[in-house]
């Protein structure tokens, strides 16, 4: 009995210190963030006023590019001069962002808690697309994936949960945004009513797609890796055509890119897929940089919303590159890349902070010039 009672009295100790212990690593690293976040300078930015484009590969890190320059050779991206890391915790404080904090990081400049998208603690935040909306510039969102997807949805939309896949459609319906181009036709076709009724063309195939119309809702089947002729348009096609449709605005443009399938390979440790991917997203910005080239007067930013798969990469030759080279099935606090094109008057850091990059564009595309 009194051993017993010992025994509870040295147990009781003991889980009094685990808690001690855990409740002040946890209360550090809540003060780490704190701290973090707290410090993210500002951007002042006095320069030009140029039109923006964001790329954004999802899930795509260092080791993503390694991997693939090693089986394609060196890639369009990494010829910047401009390039760096970026920083992608979000307020989620026992692990790596997810796509909906870390979409909303870049689009408003705001640290949220995971699952939210544009939008803090129920306060909605204003996006790059939003001000350039509202300064009567063009603007066009495309992905890969839905664009009910967490990234195109932070860049349209604002929910405390990326789930709500209704209220984000309802907010992008109202936002005045004049390109949405994605594929998950299966959620689409049957809206379509509904999206031609908030005033968008509704389209669902290539043959079909006007880009005259005024305002476009677009959403395929499928968007190839590569070309398949002018049935099946690839990310690079569709990123022209809207190039096509919004660079003749006088006010300017502002549009965000998603390759999104760079994440989902990753969770899947499908290394294959996820390098194919990269590829297909260096295509896209070697013709949308060349395309900004020509009609000058605009800057290409290329970066990711985090890390997917905590992949490793040492050196690796083509034959030699496989999936356990994964580490993770999930999303990592990796830095991840950016790279920047175009003449941009301004110093970049060599690590920028997510939300640096958002305060950028809206100082960019707001800059009174
Ligand atoms: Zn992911």
């Amino acid at each position: 009995m009194q051993i017993n009672k010992k025994a509870i009295k040295i147990t009781a100790i003991i889980l009094a210190c685990v808690i001690f212990v855990t409740a002040s690593v946890f209360a550090f690293m809540g003060i780490a963030h704190a701290v973090k976040i707290g410090n993210i300078p500002e951007v002042e930015y006095n320069g030009e006023k140029l039109n923006v484009i964001l790329m954004i590969g999802d899930g795509m890190g260092f080791n993503h590019i390694k991997a693939a320059v090693s089986r394609y050779g060196e890639l369009f991206m990494t010829s910047a001069q401009t390039k760096g890391e970026v920083t992608t915790f979000s307020r989620y404080l026992f692990g790596a962002t997810d796509s909906a904090a870390a979409a909303t990081a870049l689009a408003t400049g705001v640290k949220t808690d995971n699952g939210n998208v544009g939008q803090y603690l129920g306060k909605e935040k204003q996006s790059t697309t939003e001000l350039a909306v509202s300064l009567g510039m063009s603007t066009a969102i495309l992905a890969t994936e839905g664009v009910d997807g967490a990234t195109p949805a932070g860049f349209s939309a604002h929910t405390n949960s990326r789930n709500d896949i209704d209220g984000i459609l309802d907010d992008q319906l109202a936002s005045n945004i004049d390109v949405f181009i994605g594929s998950n036709i299966e959620r689409y076709s049957s809206l379509s009513e509904k999206i031609e009724k908030a005033g968008y063309s509704f389209f669902d195939s290539m043959s079909t797609l006007d880009m005259t119309k005024d305002k476009v809702f677009a959403s395929f089947e499928e968007i190839p890796l590569e070309d398949q002729g002018d049935a099946k348009p690839t990310l690079a096609d569709l990123a022209i055509k809207t190039l096509d449709k919004i660079s003749v605005n006088e006010k300017g443009f502002f549009m965000m890119i998603e390759e999104s399938h760079i994440d989902k390979c990753s969770h899947n440790n499908d290394l294959d897929g996820a390098i194919m991917h990269v590829k297909a997203y260096d295509n896209t910005i070697k013709a949308v940089v060349e395309y900004a080239q020509k009609i000058g007067n605009t800057i290409v930013i290329v970066t990711a919303d985090h890390e997917t798969g905590g992949l490793q990469y040492n050196g690796e030759k083509d034959s030699e590159l496989n999936n356990s080279m994964y580490t993770l099935t999930s999303h990592s606090t990796a830095n991840v890349p950016y790279f920047v094109f175009g003449n941009i008057d301004y110093e970049f850091a060599k690590v920028m902070d997510n939300t640096q990059i958002a305060r950028l564009c809206q100082a960019v595309i707001g800059a009174s010039v």
